[in-house]
């Protein structure tokens, strides 16, 4: 396989979803690294936005007030050294977007019409040169329908709950499995029978179960699958 010259030469989109926990966060980063493209963290933008509405004092029912706040403000993401930092009004919220009362909140703000239209257009201009890595829960199918490949990942509620508990013990933030898993169970419910964009594997989306895989045993396989993908485009273009 000639790909690694022609994987420069890309400019593909890839989309990776799937439900909380999945190891869409941390694969979606390495592979971006590996493959030099720019890592998008979806759930980042809604996560930063949701904590400028909880800071602000707005709650379920002002959404009126919430799209206009949207209107006054700016969220980037910025590649520090392979690590990806959020910025809200310039301002890094990196790790204050990663909190429990995050996790919960979040979940009806990124409901809101109005706020999902703008946020996806911002990960639309994110992803307009290709060369993009772009993991949520809708990225597949509604962001870029079109992308050029589609990963679904997926892992137990265990799993998924242990990972959950680890990052957070990261952060000194220590709380009892139980709670951690029926919080997780009650956003994979929330976010899968929503009415916008829910969480659903796209039809020509490659799923991926990565309840026994260590990270770099799924960074290799979603690697492996893109070089198998470029090749094959190489050989098609090329006529072979
Ligand atoms: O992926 P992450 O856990 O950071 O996402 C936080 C929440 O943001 C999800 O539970 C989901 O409700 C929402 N989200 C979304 N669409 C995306 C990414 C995240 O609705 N593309």
């Amino acid at each position: 396989m000639k790909s690694n010259s022609a994987i420069s030469e890309s400019r593909l989109i890839i989309a990776i979803d799937g439900p909380a926990g999945s190891g869409k966060s941390t694969t979606a980063q390495l592979l971006a690294e590996k493959l030099n493209y720019l890592y998008l963290d979806t759930g980042a933008l809604y996560r930063a936005f949701t904590l400028k509405v909880v800071k602000t004092g707005l709650g379920k029912g002002q959404e009126g007030e919430i799209v206009a706040l949207l209107n006054h403000t700016e969220i980037d993401l910025k590649n520090d050294s392979g690590t990806l930092r959020v910025l809200l009004d310039k301002e890094d919220v990196t790790d204050k977007i990663r909190t429990p009362e995050i996790d919960r909140e979040v979940t009806w703000v990124c409901q809101i019409p109005e706020v999902r239209t703008q946020l996806v257009e911002l990960q639309r201009q994110y992803g307009r040169h290709g060369k993009v890595i772009a993991e949520g829960r809708d990225i597949g199918t509604v962001v870029f329908p079109n992308a050029d490949m589609k990963f679904y990942l997926i892992a137990t509620l265990k799993a998924r709950s242990k990972r959950r508990q680890r990052d957070l013990q990261r952060q000194s933030i220590d709380l009892p499995f139980e709670s951690i898993r029926s919080e997780i169970a009650q956003r994979d419910k929330l976010d899968s029978e929503r009415e916008l964009s829910p969480l659903v594997k796209a039809d020509d989306a490659i799923e991926i179960d990565t309840t026994n895989l260590a990270i770099e045993e799924q960074v290799e396989l979603l690697y492996t699958k893109v070089l198998e993908h470029v090749d094959h485009m190489r050989k098609s273009d090329a006529g072979l």
